[in-house]
């Protein structure tokens, strides 16, 4: 059988522990049969960082820029634990971290919908994407105990000295204060990745916030959402015949849970961190989740939402079976080769990766499911195969 060809190589982040071994079975069964890999490979595994001092992070992040599609596995972020383990020199950043500080952009989680994993809310019979702003509100905030009584204010000094005040409060006894931030840049950038990520998969993007309360600091991610729609994207959306969609976040809420999904729903920072919770719990399982990064410059890194699977990973190593649910790995090569085949018109490429897809859902429906899938489905009588089983399983349809 002949080979389906590439044309520009994927950036190939390989990583830690558990997803390290699906990482490697992925590549052997499901993919280097089929089509003619081209990759650059950069390992992000925590022993090569340690001996790069993590410059292997940043090259890797770098060579996104370059080729514009990455797919990346799993990776330890070192806590003490972990130093310890790993005898590391220094107490490295978070890879995922790192990368996003350099490619910048909106972080776009989807549930994997499957026949037999029904969603907690009975009306979600399609996926309900949530798309994270990743910078700045309260993950990058200023807080202060007040102990007694006192004023506290705001204070802006512009470069040539001048002072803008602004009275927080009037303290007469203790209590607590908190100042937090954002950028222009980073809203306009937010807002730019989910227009285009509305326009690539062809749904509607719904975008709330607290803009009746927040009149200054909720109003300008209104207003910066609307000036880029406007300016930028409604013809598009008209073209493509989805809607761009604000309301206060509270009825956002409420209309989502009435939803039958099917949307892409647009996050300030901590709704998106508390929400994606709630979204993916009740589509089942991280490990049944695809997970994207756009940066607004139209990079793409393509990645699973959960970690390495580190206590399955000792179990492996003590040399007991596993059964870790390769799902949302697998999703991450598919659509980093689905991007790459649609950029480079490969069209080949990305019937591929729908059938990659189409070969891992129907083995899912046909009751073959590693243990946290048979936890909870509603299949009769599944069959709970071990990680390397499931992906057989996989390479036997494909
Ligand atoms: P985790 O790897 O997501 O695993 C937590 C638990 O969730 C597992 O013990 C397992 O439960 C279940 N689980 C997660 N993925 C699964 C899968 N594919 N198949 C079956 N079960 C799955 O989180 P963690 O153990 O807290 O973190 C381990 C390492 O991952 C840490 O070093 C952390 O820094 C790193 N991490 C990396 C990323 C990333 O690179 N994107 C994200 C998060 C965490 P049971 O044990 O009950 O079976
Ligand atoms: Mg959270």
């Amino acid at each position: 059988m002949s080979r389906i060809a590439m044309k520009t190589p994927l950036v190939e982040m390989d990583g830690d522990e558990m997803t390290r071994i699906i990482w490697q079975l992925i590549k052997d069964k499901l993919i280097t049969p089929f089509v003619d890999l081209k990759s650059e490979y950069y390992d992000l595994g925590l022993e090569e960082r340690e001996r790069t001092a993590d410059a292997v992070t940043v090259e890797a992040a770098e060579a996104t820029k370059r080729l514009g599609v990455a797919v990346k596995c799993a990776t330890i972020t070192p806590n003490a634990a972990r130093v310890e383990e790993y005898n590391l020199s220094e107490m490295w950043k978070s890879p995922n971290g790192t990368i996003r500080a350099i490619l910048d952009g909106t972080v776009f989680r989807a549930p994997i919908v499957v026949k037999g994993i029904e969603p907690y809310v009975a009306a979600w019979t399609k996926p309900i994407t949530i798309a994270r702003h990743a910078y700045g509100d309260v993950y990058r905030n200023c807080e202060l105990t007040i102990d007694g009584p006192g004023k506290v204010e705001l204070v802006y000094t512009a470069a040539d000295g001048t002072e803008t005040r602004a009275l927080i409060h009037e303290f007469t006894g203790q209590g607590i204060v908190q100042g937090v931030h954002n950028l222009d840049a980073s809203i306009e950038g937010f807002a730019r990745s989910c227009f285009n990520f509305a326009l690539d998969t062809k749904q509607d993007l719904w975008f709330g916030a607290k803009d009746t309360i927040s009149k200054t600091y909720d109003h300008r991610f209104k207003d910066i959402f609307q000036e880029i729609f406007d300016a930028e994207y409604a013809e598009r959306f008209a073209k493509t015949g989805i809607e761009y969609f604000y309301t206060l976040i509270d009825d956002i809420v409420a209309r989502v849970m009435r939803s039958e999904g099917g949307f892409i729903w647009a996050c300030k920072n901590y709704d998106g961190d508390v929400m994606s919770d709630m979204v993916s719990t009740a589509f089942g399982s991280l490990a049944m989740m695809t997970s994207v990064l756009v940066s607004p410059d139209g990079y793409y890194e393509y990645e699973a939402a959960h970690g390495t699977v580190q206590r399955h990973y000792y179990k492996h190593l003590a040399g007991e079976e596993t059964s870790t649910n390769s799902v949302a790995t697998i999703f991450a090569w598919s659509g980093a080769l689905r991007k790459r085949g649609e950029l480079d018109e490969l069209p080949e490429l990305v019937g591929f990766a729908d059938r990659l897809e189409q070969a891992t859902l129907a083995t899912i429906e046909a009751g073959e499911m590693t243990g946290d899938l048979v936890a909870i489905t509603s299949i009769p009588n599944p069959t709970k195969l071990s990680t390397e089983a499931f992906i057989d399983a996989i390479a036997s349809r494909l």
